[in-house]
């Protein structure tokens, strides 16, 4: 309503998938009249690492190099909007976060993208670019030297990597053990799990099944690398190895939500993920405070969301929302006197995202893969490893991923 380049700012934590888009489509309404809008993407990493390229990464060291962006160039030359390199601590209030260094934001809207960890270095745990790239080429000389490699979770990213491994050293002795009776995420159909498998047993890969791996409590990050024997819970084999790869594990860190929740006197959290939980607009499942936002991994949404194209249109969901409260005038009142008022105007407002597309692609290896496009699964035939090929395994979609960040070349002259 009225004063659209009122002073307006917008706190995104988290500028993988989901924050990018939000902060990204945010960004872009300055040029479009919101001259008073500013938006701050706060990201704990000084770049972002496209973990969906991760298989290619592990055996290929040009390609990670290039899948770190540096989010110093993700907003244009000029522009009023800015990056903090920190790590969001606390949701203080709602109107204010506090990050790591002690230092307070303001917000008038709030996203919190701050997706879940794997563990490293699937995703990568250093916070810049010569850390994550250390970590990955660690295991990657761990391969280099290993007769054997266990690899644990046959879910899309333990296949890949399966995959990717067995094609890079055809020799060495690769094994993929996974707890459920098929391959990849339930889901998807059938066809792709035995499509997979047959591929896999074409380079070589020993699938196993039903078997739970007993990850040993120190099994740290760090120690991936190394002879071990690991024990199958339902089976009693033993798994011995050079190298061991886990592709389990998923966890969300969302304690920064304690103060407000204390505040508020009641849980935003599923208690036993973490996850936060959300309304079907995204907005957090707290009907006082429209104007935060939780896209992407770390929200309560089902397992098969838990995509990286997923959470970008999630992230761009969160943000048209925000463009629908900033016109309908929701910060300037909410800022007033009524504020219940603000809230109760605010819920016509918004609308719901939509779980719509039904994709994966899973590739194993340069040349063979599995699909499934809408409900057709594409296993075994030739026609899924020519059109993993041609969408994903050259470079993982990592090009798509530039464009958020066009001032890259720059950011390398500094
Ligand atoms: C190895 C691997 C392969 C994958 N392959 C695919 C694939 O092929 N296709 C696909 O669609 N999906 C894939 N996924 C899943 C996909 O990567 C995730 O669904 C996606 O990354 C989720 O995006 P997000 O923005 O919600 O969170 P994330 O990508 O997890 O990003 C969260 C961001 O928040 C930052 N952050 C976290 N906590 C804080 C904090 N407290 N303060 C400040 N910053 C913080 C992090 O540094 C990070 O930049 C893969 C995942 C992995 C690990």
């Amino acid at each position: 309503m009225g004063d659209k380049n009122r002073e307006i700012s917008i706190v995104v934590i988290g500028g993988s998938y989901a924050g990018a888009a939000a902060a990204k489509r945010l960004a872009a309404l300055s040029k479009k009249g919101y001259s008073g809008l500013k938006v701050t993407l706060v990201d704990k990493s000084t770049h972002y690492f496209h973990a969906i390229g991760f298989p290619k990464a592990l055996v290929d060291a040009e390609y990670a190099e290039k899948a770190f962006l540096p989010f110093s160039a993700f907003f244009e030359a000029g522009s009023k909007h800015e990056f903090v390199n920190q790590k969001l601590s606390r949701v203080v209030d709602e109107h204010h976060v506090e990050l790591d260094n002690g230092q307070t934001l303001y917000y008038d809207y709030l996203v919190l993208a701050t997706g879940g960890q794997a563990p490293g270095p699937i995703n990568v745990v250093g916070r810049t670019k010569e850390e994550g790239v250390q970590e990955i080429k660690q295991l990657r000389q761990g391969l280099d030297n290993a007769n054997s490699v266990l690899i644990v979770g046959g879910g899309a990213v333990g296949v890949e990597v399966a995959g990717f491994v067995a094609s890079k050293y055809p020799t060495k002795k690769v094994t993929l053990v996974h707890s459920r009776n098929r391959l990849l995420p339930e889901n998807f159909r059938q066809g792709i799990s035995n499509g997979a498998i047959t591929k896999l047993g074409r380079l070589g890969v020993k699938v196993i099944l039903n078997d739970k791996v007993e990850i040993p409590s120190d099994f740290g990050y760090a120690s991936n690398v190394g002879h071990r024997v690991l024990r199958g819970t339902t089976s009693g084999n033993e798994y011995e190895s050079d190298v061991q790869i886990l592709a389990v594990g998923f966890k969300v860190y969302t304690e920064y939500l304690e103060p407000l929740e204390a505040s508020l006197g009641q849980s935003l959290r599923v208690e036993r993920s973490g996850a936060i939980r959300v309304l079907p607009t995204l907005q957090l499942d707290a009907p006082m405070l429209p104007h935060i936002f939780v896209p992407g991994d770390v929200n309560n949404l089902p397992v098969s969301t838990k995509f990286g194209f997923k959470a970008e249109m999630q992230g761009n969901t969160a943000a048209g929302n925000i463009k629908k409260l900033i016109d309908s005038g929701f910060d300037k009142a909410f800022k007033g006197k009524d504020s219940a008022k603000a809230v109760a105007a605010a819920a016509p407002a918004v609308g719901k995202w939509t779980d719509y597309i039904d994709l994966i692609l899973v590739p194993m290896g340069p040349d063979l893969g599995v699909a499934q496009v809408l409900k057709i699964a594409l296993g075994a035939s030739g026609i899924a490893n020519f059109l993993v090929r041609q969408m994903k395994s050259k470079d993982f979609m990592l090009g798509m991923r530039k464009s958020y960040f066009p001032m890259t070349k720059k950011a390398k002259r500094e």
